[in-house]
């Protein structure tokens, strides 16, 4: 008994020891990690934290599928879809989108969550947005009256209002309407077909 006494603290005492010292050392560095981040985090400017979050929202959107058949709602929900993808336009372009007419000034709904990509102009699409959604797809929306209040690097989720219908770029003096693009891997693909119809 005595030797077993003597014996057991001898061997567990160390062991015991150092898992105290072991979840101390643990305990101390978590706290170091708190204490750096709790100094670090107000610290980080606005244009760091605003770098690191859109990094991970783009990161999540990459982990979501592209779209697919009937799963966007229309950027104008209450008009009227046509297919007029594929249609000749001039220079012998072919028509990488569809058009969708509603009255000047309605405004148009993101068809995805997605981060503002570019709020700008262009020669044929004239006042454009484009929005990097789910997959990675681009979304066009062209030919805008006007914008939302949004700029690059903005979060919108599905259904905000990101401009108005217009005939901006090529489509000035024709009925008003929105151009709506969908990019998937860099190539255009046929928006009608991904868009719900009622
Ligand atoms: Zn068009």
């Amino acid at each position: 008994m005595p030797a077993d006494g003597n014996n057991q603290p001898s061997t567990s005492k160390p062991s015991f020891f150092g898992r105290v010292l072991s979840v101390l050392i643990k305990a101390t560095v978590l706290l170091v990690l708190l204490f750096v981040f709790d100094k670090l985090l107000p610290n980080m400017s606005q244009q760091t934290q605003s770098f690191v979050v859109t990094k991970w929202q783009q990161l999540s959107l990459l982990q979501q599928a592209p779209p697919t058949q009937n799963s966007l709602p229309s950027p104008l929900p209450n008009q009227h879809l046509t297919d007029t993808w594929g249609a000749a336009r001039s220079q012998g372009r072919s028509h990488e989108g569809i058009d969708i007419f509603a009255p000047r000034n309605t405004p148009i709904q993101a068809t995805t969550q997605g981060i503002v990509k570019k709020v700008g102009e262009n020669t044929l699409g004239g006042r454009i947005v484009v929005v990097a959604g789910p997959g990675g797809a681009g979304h066009y929306y062209a030919h805008l009256e006007d914008y939302a209040d949004i700029a690059p690097n903005d979060w919108v989720n599905k259904g905000d209002i990101i401009g108005y219908v217009g005939d901006s770029g090529n489509a000035k003096g024709t009925p008003p309407h929105v151009h709506y693009g969908i990019y998937i891997n860099g190539s255009a693909v046929n928006p009608y077909p991904l868009l719900q119809k009622k």
